[in-house]
């Protein structure tokens, strides 16, 4: 006979679980769109696997099942993915692989009661949403490739089991115990209005099942290949949110077909919202390349990395669908689709910067992340640059290059800007003393990204890019309001003192008409970094 192996969950599993069966109770019918999500993911994945490796093919008639049993109280749901082996039953389901309870739970604080079940999908608890609805649930899985079985159960009460059994083909079966006031998930019409509502867009089949009859659940409508005079905004919306797993509305919705050279279709979405996980620490684009229809891969960085808040699908004719990894990497098509869609992703925020009131939304919450765009992408610069927006120390609102430009005084040359972690200290800054007091405006940044991106931009319709703490700017040309004041007497004598009392200090001390009330302050030297560039090198110990 077989033997049960107890496990105790990861640390963080209990407290996870007690968060999300408490805090999102209100919303527990999600738990059925991530257990279909996990499905038709272990089906795709399992295709994909099965072009390059020695997995086993999915057989053409595979579905994700849903089987209520109103006499036994359970829900099933079983796909014929690429399942899980006895070790992924413990990784997978035993512990929190990502990111940790601590992240999740400061965030489900902080979150309004609408935005939590976005939350689930966000930090890869999906799994662990069955236990909104189940007080036990055994989860039967066979790997791909292998011919053993592991049947994983728990009670959600701090440990698991696993033990050793059988299942006829690959794939996974997950068996709900549902709690006594969850009979609504044993009704078909209900089961049917979720998958509708939640998994209409995922184009692996999926099927409810009662009394031996199969009824197909979902539509798997390739929205993005509908036109668009067909598509009514609710179903954009509703496509969205499938998506990405979003809860707000999108800013911008982008639904487009290229024909003639390439082909494809593309529906992208740039977010209403900031997503929860902070977008600074995700590197790459997420967007899901689909070859007719089929999902391929969402790993295939169809956009570049500064742009990888926006989501959606491409969808192509021009690869074939047995498409590999490698070949995924080196194909011309692709690189030409990703031009293409950058470009269209681009231009949609060019047009939509002109209106300063609705592009302040999307600055704010993306800003810092196009940014990047100057200093890694050369060849796009020169694009991304007019759409930047910033502080400044003339003007109350969000401001761009041109309209700095445009309010240069006369004889100014240069783009002047301060940088800081600080958005407050910089309007307060000293540093800007000398330029108000002469009308110069100056740009305040204050992103984590402003130390580096405005020696790669460099110049500006043809105008540099000066940081004012870079030394050797003369500003003695404009005119000052608080009037030209000679250096007092003893000037030279007092600069002298001081820099041989600082000698080991600083390289140079020099009388500066950058300041009109404070006595002194640091700049940098005229050539190298500016000061916030020295103060990240100091903290990184160079
Ligand atoms: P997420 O899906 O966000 O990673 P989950 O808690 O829903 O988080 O699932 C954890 C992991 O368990 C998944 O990443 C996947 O590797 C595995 N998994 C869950 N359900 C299945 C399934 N039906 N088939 C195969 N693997 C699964």
């Amino acid at each position: 006979s077989e033997t049960v192996e107890r496990h105790e969950f990861g640390a963080e599993v209990g407290r996870l679980l007690d968060l999300v069966v408490h805090a999102l109770y209100s919303d527990r019918e999600i738990f059925l769109r991530e257990l279909v999500a996990n499905a038709a993911d272990a089906m795709d994945r399992r295709r994909f696997e099965a072009l390059t490796s020695a997995a086993s093919a999915l057989p053409p008639d595979a579905k994700v099942r849903i089987a209520p049993d109103k006499a036994a109280r359970t829900l099933t749901v079983s796909d014929a993915g690429i399942g899980m082996s006895k070790e992924d039953l413990a990784q997978n389901l035993g512990t929190i692989a990502r990111s940790g309870t601590r992240a999740f739970s400061q965030s489900l604080d902080a979150a309004k009661a609408e935005d939590r079940p976005s939350l689930i999908g966000q930090f890869g608890v999906g799994f662990y949403s069955a236990f909104m609805v189940a007080d036990r649930v055994s989860v039967t899985s066979r790997r791909a490739g292998a011919d053993e079985a592991w049947t994983w159960g728990s009670d959600g009460q701090g440990s698991y089991t696993l033990e050793a059994s059988e299942r006829p083909e690959p794939g996974t079966t997950i068996v709900l115990h549902l709690k006594a006031d969850a009979d609504e998930y044993l009704e078909t019409y209900r089961l049917d209005h979720l998958v509708r509502k939640w998994a209409d867009f995922i184009t692996v089949p999926i099927a409810i099942v009662q009394d031996g009859k199969e009824e197909s659940a979902n539509q798997g409508t390739a929205l993005w290949r509908k036109p668009k005079s067909e598509i009514t905004p609710e179903q954009y919306e509703e496509f969205y949110r499938s998506v990405g797993m979003n809860f707000d509305k999108p800013w911008a919705t982008l639904h487009w077909r290229a024909e003639g050279q390439l082909e494809f279709s593309a529906l992208l979405f740039v977010p209403g919202m900031k997503p929860f996980q902070p977008i600074e620490n995700e590197r790459q684009s997420k967007v899901r390349l689909h070859v007719r229809r089929m999902f391929i891969t969402d790993e295939a960085e169809l956009l570049p990395t500064w742009l990888r808040f926006v989501q959606g699908v491409v969808d192509t004719e021009d690869l074939p669908l047995n498409v590999s990894r490698e070949m995924l990497q080196s194909t011309p098509a692709l690189a030409r689709i990703r031009r293409a869609v950058t470009g269209r992703v681009l231009s949609e925020l060019t047009t939509r910067a002109k209106d300063a009131e609705g592009f302040q939304g999307f600055w704010e919450n993306f800003g810092p992340v196009l940014k990047e765009g100057i200093y890694e992408d050369h060849e796009r610069r020169a694009e991304i640059a007019p759409v930047l927006r910033f502080r400044s120390s003339a003007v109350d609102s969000w401001t761009g290059l041109s309209d700095y430009v445009a309010r240069m005084k006369d004889g100014q040359e240069a783009i002047y800007y301060l940088v800081s972690d600080d958005a407050e200290a910089l309007k307060a800054s000293p540093q800007l003393e000398g330029f108000r007091d002469r009308g110069l405006e100056v740009l305040l940044l204050s992103d984590h990204v402003d130390a580096f991106w405005p020696e790669s931009l460099s110049r500006f319709e043809d105008k540099p890019l000066r940081s004012i703490t870079q030394g050797g700017l003369d500003l003695s040309k404009f005119a000052s309001e608080a009037g030209e004041a000679e250096g007092p007497e003893g000037i030279d004598a007092l600069v002298a003192a001081i820099k041989a009392a600082l000698a080991d200090e600083v390289s140079d001390v020099r009388v500066t008409d950058r300041l009109v009330g404070s006595a002194v302050v640091l700049s940098a030297g005229t050539g190298g970094p500016d000061l916030q560039m020295q103060r990240l090198l100091r903290r990184a110990g160079r």
